[in-house]
């Protein structure tokens, strides 16, 4: 089996690490820069990125773990955890870090107050047998990929989508998989089942 990291600073570690039980991987949750030796991947949680950056720096995880996406460790995060992956960040915090794991800019919090939290079904590049319940939480969208990222899914134009209609929300880069829903709080495993396929086939 292989073993799949759940970054367990801060987040829903829990959830994360049920839906990749799920799909027959053995789960590790790290906190610290030995446990990442090993791994076949990682995923980055949701939560609060500037929290998850301070903790990265503090628990000396920041460099390590940027070294090794870099070095081709596949990762898959939700929410905060695409933030963490982006390379740039708008209305971030100025001491906010990256890992540089996708070549997009993500604006932070970006649905603003009146769809701070909304529910779409969404079509999803790559995942069968009909649209992805996605539910979204104070969640960044994707302003801009670049030319070899490849865009997975977008928010259809409904009126619950307001001004996030057609915005870019999953993505994929090389073994690097970002979503800016949660699919780890609904109990659709599909998301995951395609994250731990990149883990399997690299
Ligand atoms: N708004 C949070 C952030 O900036 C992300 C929210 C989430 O992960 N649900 O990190």
């Amino acid at each position: 089996q292989p073993v799949v990291g759940v970054l367990a600073l801060q987040g829903d570690v829990r959830e994360h690490a049920a839906a990749l039980t799920a799909c027959d991987v053995q789960v590790r949750p790290v906190r610290r820069v030995e446990e990442l030796d090993g791994l076949h991947g990682i995923v980055l949680p949701g939560g609060e990125s500037t929290t998850m950056s301070r903790l990265l720096e503090t628990f000396e995880l920041l460099q390590p773990l940027k070294t090794r996406i870099a070095d081709g460790l596949p990762a898959y995060g939700s929410c905060a955890g695409m933030i963490m992956l982006a390379t740039k960040v708008l209305d971030g915090r100025p001491d906010q870090h990256q890992l540089d794991g996708i070549d997009m800019i993500v604006r932070r919090n970006a649905f603003g107050r009146q769809v701070d939290s909304f529910e779409e079904g969404l079509e999803f590049d790559g995942i069968e047998s009909g649209p992805l319940h996605a539910v979204f939480i104070r969640a960044p969208w994707v302003e801009s990929v670049s030319p070899d990222v490849e865009v997975l899914a977008t928010v259809p134009d409904t009126e619950t989508a307001g001004p996030a209609a057609g915005r870019i929300v999953a993505v994929r880069q090389r073994s690097v998989l970002a979503t800016a829903f949660h699919p780890e709080l609904t109990g659709d495993g599909r998301v995951h089942r395609l994250f731990t396929e990149i883990v399997r086939a690299s």
